[in-house]
C-alpha cells in the first residue's frame, strides 16, 4: 500500500468511527484504538503534507485561529418561523394552507424544536465548504473553522448526495456536557454559564477553534435548501439527511391531521425532560416540498411551517429585597429574595441576578411584582416586571459599591461582567470561603469539619487561613458552640488525617483561579512537586497539554504572592503532601486505558472515592450516567434500578466490586 492508500484507508476509517461514535452513539472501537490509529494519521500527514484533505478528522482537534468572522450573505435567506401556542392557532394555521391549496391532501411533519444557535451547512462534492451563523437571516458570519471541531458534523458525506446543497440545523450543547463545563468553571473558582443555548451560541464565535473543539457541541439537522436535491417531501429529506451522513433525531413523524400532530405536542411537552438536551417547542412543517412551494414565504417566515412554543412554567411573586453574595475569589452576585412561590414542583425563594448589567436592563426594584420562570434552565430566573403593580414610591436599585462584608470599594474591570471586592486577604467572606473550598469533598475531605464550623473559627479568631487548621488543638475547639469533646477529637483527627491526601487534590485545595480538579492532575502529572511547578515560567505552563494562557497566568500569579508561598511552607511543615507519591507513581498503570466505568451503589471493602481513584490510577476513565460509550457498570449495594435497567438496555457488562478488583 502506497503511504497516500494508507492515509486515505485510516481517513476513512476514523471517519466511519466518528459517525458511529458522535451521531449514531454506537462505538465499534475502544477510545484508546481510536486514539491510536488517529495518532498514526497525525504522523503520516505531518510528514506528508502533500496529502493535506481539509475534511480529514485530524483536523477536528482544532488550531486554527479566527481574528475576525468574515460575513457571508446567504445564498438562501434563512427565516424566522410563525409560532403558535394552542390548538386554535394550528386549526387556523390549516385553514390559511386549505386555501391556498384548494382540496388537496395535506400531511405533516412534526419535528422537535432544538433550543441552540442556528446555523447552515454548505456541502460541494460532499465535502463541507462553509458553516454561516443565522445573523440577520440575510447574512451571518462564517464559522466554519469552529464547526468543524464538532465531532457529529460530518467533513465528508457518504452515499449518493446531490452535488452541492445548503442543510440547516441547530448547534446545541447536550444538558451533561453543560452541566460538566459547570462543575469545572465552579471548581476554578469561574462564574457558572448561565444556559445551555447562550453557551453553545457563544461558542460559535470563539477566536481559537482548539477551545471549541474542548466543548462538548452537537449540530442536530432539520432541512435541505437548494435545487435538484431530488427529495420530494420533508421527511424524506430526514430520512435522506441521515443516510448521507447527518445527525438527524429519529424522534421525527408523519401526521395526517392537527388532532394527531397536538397529540405529538402534547407527548413531548412532557416527555422532552427526559431528552439529554433542551427543545422549546415542536416544528410543524407541510410534508410535500410542492405543497411548500406553492405556499411560499411571508415577509419573515415560511407559510408552510409553523412552531408550537412549549409554556415554560411562570409564576409572579414580590420581590422583598435584593442581598449580595460574595464568593470566594470576590466576585460579587445579586440575589432576588422573593416572596416564597410555588413554580414547576419546588418551592423558589431565591433567584439569581447575575450582575448590575441585568438589573439594569431588567429594570428591577425591591417591592416589584415579577414574573418568575423555569424554562430547561435548572435556576429559576426573573423574566421581567409587572409595571403596573408597582407601588408608587418606588426607586431604581443603587447598585451597591462597597463589598457587604468588609466594605472595600468594588472595581469591575473591562471585560467583567461582575464586581469585584478585591481585598482577597482581608474579606471575611473570601477568607472563609477559600478554607471552605480547601476542606470540600474534592479537595481535603476534612471530616469532622463543616462549612458553618469554618466560620465559627474565623468568627472566634482561631483560623484566619487554612495552614491555621493544622494548629488547632481539641482544647481551644471544646468550648465553641456546638462542640464536644468527641466533635473536638474528630475534628483534629480529620486534619491530621488529611496529610495522606495526594497531591493533585492538595493542588486543587489551594484555590489557584482557573485551577479546576481536571487542571490540577494535568499540572500534578507534569511537575511531579510544588517546586517544580513553582519554578515553571509562564511560557514552560502553556507548553502542557490543555494548559491556556490564563491559567498559566493564574498560577505564576499566584505563586508570587508572598502569603501564599508561606501557607505552602507551613502546610509542608505539617506533612501536607507537595509531591507525587513513589507509591502513586509505582501503582500507577495503563491496563484500563480507553474503558469507561460507571460506579453506582454502596461498597463493602472499598470506599466509592478510592475506587474511583484506582480506576483512574489504572489508566481508566470514570463516568457520571450509562451511556453507549461505557465500557462496565460496577455495581454496588443498593444502587439506583434505573441505572441498572438502562445497562441492561444497552448491553452494557454490571460488574461487582470484586470483579473490578480482579482486574486491577
Ligand atoms: P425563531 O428563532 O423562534 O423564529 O425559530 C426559528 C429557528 O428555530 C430557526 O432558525 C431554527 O434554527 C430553529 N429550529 C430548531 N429546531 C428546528 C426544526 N426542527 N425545524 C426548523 N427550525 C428549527
Ligand atoms: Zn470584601
Amino acid at each position: 500500500m502506497s503511504v497516500r492508500q494508507k492515509i486515505e484507508a485510516l481517513r476513512a476509517e476514523l471517519r466511519e468511527h466518528n459517525h458511529n461514535y458522535y451521531v449514531l452513539d454506537n462505538p465499534t472501537i475502544s477510545d484508546y484504538d481510536f486514539d491510536m490509529k488517529l495518532k498514526e494519521l497525525q504522523e503520516l500527514e505531518a510528514k506528508h503534507p502533500e496529502f493535506y484533505d481539509a475534511t480529514s478528522p485530524t483536523l477536528r482537534v482544532g488550531g486554527d485561529i479566527t481574528k475576525n468572522f468574515n460575513t457571508i450573505v446567504h445564498e438562501h435567506r434563512m427565516y424566522s418561523l410563525d409560532n403558535s401556542y394552542s390548538k386554535e392557532d394550528l386549526e387556523d394555521w390549516e385553514k390559511r394552507i386549505q386555501r391556498i391549496l384548494g382540496d388537496a391532501e395535506v400531511e405533516f411533519t412534526c419535528e422537535l424544536k432544538y433550543d441552540g444557535a442556528s446555523i447552515s451547512l454548505t456541502y460541494e462534492d460532499g465535502k463541507l465548504s462553509k458553516a454561516v451563523t443565522r445573523g440577520d437571516g440575510f447574512q451571518g458570519d462564517e464559522v466554519t473553522a469552529n464547526i468543524k471541531t464538532i465531532r457529529s458534523v460530518p467533513l465528508q458525506l457518504k452515499g449518493d448526495y446531490p452535488p452541492k446543497f445548503d442543510i440547516r440545523g441547530e448547534i446545541i450543547l447536550p444538558l451533561d456536557g453543560f452541566e460538566k463545563m459547570n462543575q469545572e468553571r465552579v471548581a476554578a473558582g469561574e462564574d457558572p454559564y448561565m444556559n445551555p443555548r447562550n453557551t453553545a451560541s457563544g461558542s460559535l464565535k470563539l477566536q481559537d477553534s482548539a477551545a471549541v473543539a474542548q466543548r462538548p457541541l452537537d449540530c442536530l439537522l432539520y432541512g435541505i435548501v437548494g435545487p435538484n436535491t431530488g427529495i420530494t417531501s420533508q421527511y424524506e429529506m430526514l430520512e435522506k439527511s441521515r443516510d448521507w451522513g447527518f445527525k438527524v433525531p429519529s424522534i421525527a413523524q408523519l401526521c395526517k391531521t392537527i388532532d394527531e400532530v397536538m397529540a405529538f405536542v402534547e407527548y413531548w411537552d412532557v416527555h422532552r425532560h427526559d431528552l439529554p438536551y433542551e427543545t422549546d417547542g415542536v416544528v410543524i412543517k407541510v410534508n410535500s416540498l410542492q405543497h411548500q412551494d406553492e405556499l411560499g414565504y411571508t415577509s419573515k417566515s415560511p407559510r408552510w411551517a409553523m412552531a408550537y412554543k412549549f409554556k415554560a412554567e411562570q409564576v409572579s411573586t414580590v420581590l422583598n429585597e435584593i442581598t449580595y453574595q460574595v464568593g470566594r475569589t470576590g466576585a460579587i452576585t445579586p440575589v432576588a429574595n422573593l416572596e416564597p412561590v410555588l413554580l414547576a414542583g419546588t418551592t423558589v425563594k431565591r433567584a439569581s441576578l447575575h450582575n448590575a448589567d441585568q438589573i439594569e436592563k431588567l429594570d428591577i426594584r425591591e417591592r416589584d411584582t415579577v414574573f418568575v420562570e423555569k424554562g430547561g434552565e435548572i435556576i429559576p430566573k426573573i423574566i421581567g416586571v409587572d409595571i403596573p403593580k408597582r407601588p408608587a414610591d418606588s426607586e431604581p436599585i443603587k447598585y451597591i459599591t462597597l463589598c457587604p462584608e468588609c466594605e472595600t470599594e468594588l472595581v469591575r474591570t473591562e471585560g467583567d461582567a461582575k464586581h469585584y471586592c478585591t481585598n482577597f486577604y482581608g474579606c471575611p467572606t473570601q477568607i472563609t470561603g477559600r478554607i471552605q473550598h480547601f476542606i470540600s469533598r474534592k479537595a481535603m475531605d476534612i471530616e469532622g469539619l463543616g462549612g458553618e464550623t469554618v466560620e465559627l473559627l474565623f468568627k472566634e479568631g482561631l483560623i484566619r487561613n487554612y495552614a491555621d487548621l493544622y494548629i488547632l488543638t481539641k482544647e481551644q475547639i471544646m468550648p465553641l458552640e456546638r462542640m464536644a469533646e468527641k466533635s473536638a477529637e474528630n475534628l483534629v483527627k480529620g486534619v491530621a488525617d488529611s496529610t495522606t491526601i495526594p497531591f493533585e487534590r492538595v493542588l486543587f485545595a489551594l484555590g489557584i483561579r482557573f485551577v479546576g480538579e481536571t487542571v490540577a492532575k494535568k499540572l500534578a502529572k507534569a511537575y511531579k512537586n510544588i517546586d517544580a511547578l513553582m519554578a515553571a515560567s509562564s511560557e514552560e505552563l502553556i507548553a502542557v497539554d490543555e494548559i491556556g494562557e490564563r491559567i498559566a497566568q493564574s498560577v505564576v500569579e499566584f505563586f508570587q504572592n508572598e502569603r501564599n508561598l508561606d501557607n505552602i511552607a507551613r502546610l509542608k511543615s505539617y506533612g501536607v503532601q507537595f509531591e507525587i507519591s513513589a507509591d502513586k507513581l509505582l501503582n500507577q498503570t495503563e491496563i484500563l486505558k480507553g474503558k469507561t466505568f460507571v460506579v453506582s451503589g454502596v461498597f463493602e471493602t472499598i470506599s466509592r472515592n478510592d475506587l474511583k481513584k484506582l480506576i483512574e490510577d489504572n489508566g481508566g476513565k470514570v463516568g457520571s450516567s450509562i451511556s453507549s460509550k461505557t465500557s462496565f457498570l460496577v455495581a454496588g449495594d443498593k444502587m439506583g434500578p434505573s441505572k441498572r435497567t438502562k445497562a441492561e438496555k444497552l448491553d452494557i457488562p454490571i460488574i461487582t466490586e470484586q470483579d473490578f478488583l480482579n482486574m486491577v
